[in-house]
């Protein structure tokens, strides 16, 4: 089987998927519409199909012979936000958006589905397709995995997909190593004691204090950081006072960390909170910390990486593949590829002739020729993963 070729024989197809979630986008953890959809199809192809596994979640497997079990996961979620593209496909919800590309991760996955079934020939094993809902801050992966996903069967590996305006259609990013980053968020208020602002000796300038911290945090990545490993620290949210004449009470703020390697993770962590905790001690306030986990690490297996190139190089060809894709965003896929070896694939999706719309705003779309792309890059590496005769 040439993948590409059958994929493409499915374009139209995989667009009116695609163009018919784009126009009925769902909020994480509340994708009822879409699950039942990707439900409904994966049960007309066969695949014994799970449904409201953490929620919204919906598992389908199909067992093809003796073989390894392996993965393929989407997401399926939108994101809040007005859709400003004058397209016939545009949302249908006022305030909700396919900003993201998750509608087109879900054609995919359901022509992954579709081309696994009339290629049962092709390959060997238990395919084990997982539609997950949201991956935008609300933990799916994990609800997921702790609502047991990946047992019954255990995937051997696991691969998964986005859809990449970054790249240009017909391009990928096949990165070994870390390619997405572990993220953090934090929050802290700052207590001192508010006043009036003529009479700034009898308060704790709260908003003094925390325009010093955002200052001292500069100084972790540029002064703690090995300069060949990555970190960010960022501050999202500083607030403070009401008016002109009054010291305030409080300050409060809330940042991100991002970083690769476990070891800058916790020198970074530790520094962000003793220089918060210190600055506001020096001044004489309080400061309440909390630190929040989001999302470990994306960390592509090299094995698994090294098939996936080896099938972008015959698909696309070599030039196609670019090597040190990564990004300081981070990514709940992280939860599955933790627990099992997989390969997270930049599918390029952007404009070749013209500044590609960025991910996450309200402009955003994608070049529709990146769908047969995906489905054939996950086709044949699954195949290549469950080889026919295999035991
Ligand atoms: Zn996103
Ligand atoms: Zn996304």
């Amino acid at each position: 089987m040439n993948a590409l070729e059958e994929a493409q024989k499915i374009y139209d197809q995989l667009v009116a998927w695609r163009r018919d979630l784009h126009q009925h986008p769902e909020m994480g953890m509340e994708e009822y519409r879409t699950a039942k959809f990707a439900a409904g199809m994966l049960r007309e192809l066969g695949y014994a199909v799970q449904e409201g596994v953490a929620q919204t979640g919906v598992i389908g497997v199909l067992e093809n012979g003796p073989g390894p079990v392996i993965m393929s996961r989407v997401d399926m979620d939108a994101l809040p936000i007005q859709e400003m593209n004058d397209v016939p496909y545009a949302s249908t919800v006022p305030g909700m958006m396919h900003a993201c590309g998750h509608d087109a991760h879900v054609a995919i996955g359901l022509g992954i589905a579709m081309l696994m079934v009339q290629h049962r020939e092709s390959w060997n094993g238990t395919l084990k397709l997982i539609f997950q809902p949201g991956e935008e801050g609300m933990n799916g992966a994990e609800k997921m995995v702790a609502a047991g996903a990946l047992e019954a069967p255990r995937p051997d590996a696991a691969l998964a997909i986005h859809v990449w305006n970054a790249l240009p259609v017909g391009k990928v990013g096949v990165t070994p190593g870390p390619v997405m980053a572990a993220a953090e968020s934090w929050e802290v208020t700052i207590t001192g004691k508010g006043g009036h602002a003529a009479q700034p000796h009898k308060t704790v300038d709260p908003l003094t204090i925390a325009a010093l911290t955002v200052t001292n945090l500069q100084s972790v990545v540029s002064r703690n950081v090995d300069p060949q490993g990555a970190a960010v620290v960022s501050i999202g949210r500083l607030r403070s006072g009401d008016t002109f004449n009054v010291i305030p009470e409080t300050a409060e703020m809330q940042g991100t960390i991002r970083t690769y390697d476990p070891n800058v993770r916790e020198t970074v962590l530790c520094r962000v909170q003793d220089i918060i905790e210190g600055t506001a001690r020096m001044m004489g306030a309080r400061s309440d910390f909390t630190l929040y986990p989001l999302a470990p690490a994306v960390i592509n297996d090299p094995k698994i990486t090294a098939l996936v190139h080896a099938v972008a190089a015959d698909l696309l060809g070599a030039d196609a593949i670019k090597t040190d894709e990564r990004t300081m965003g981070s990514e709940d896929a992280a939860f599955f590829l933790n627990e099992v070896p997989g390969c997270y694939i930049f599918v390029g999706s952007g404009p070749k002739d013209r500044p590609a719309p960025s991910h996450h705003s309200p402009i955003f779309d994608i070049e529709e020729e990146v769908l047969p792309i995906g489905v054939a890059l996950v086709v044949e590496s699954l195949c290549r993963l469950m080889p026919r005769g295999e035991k």
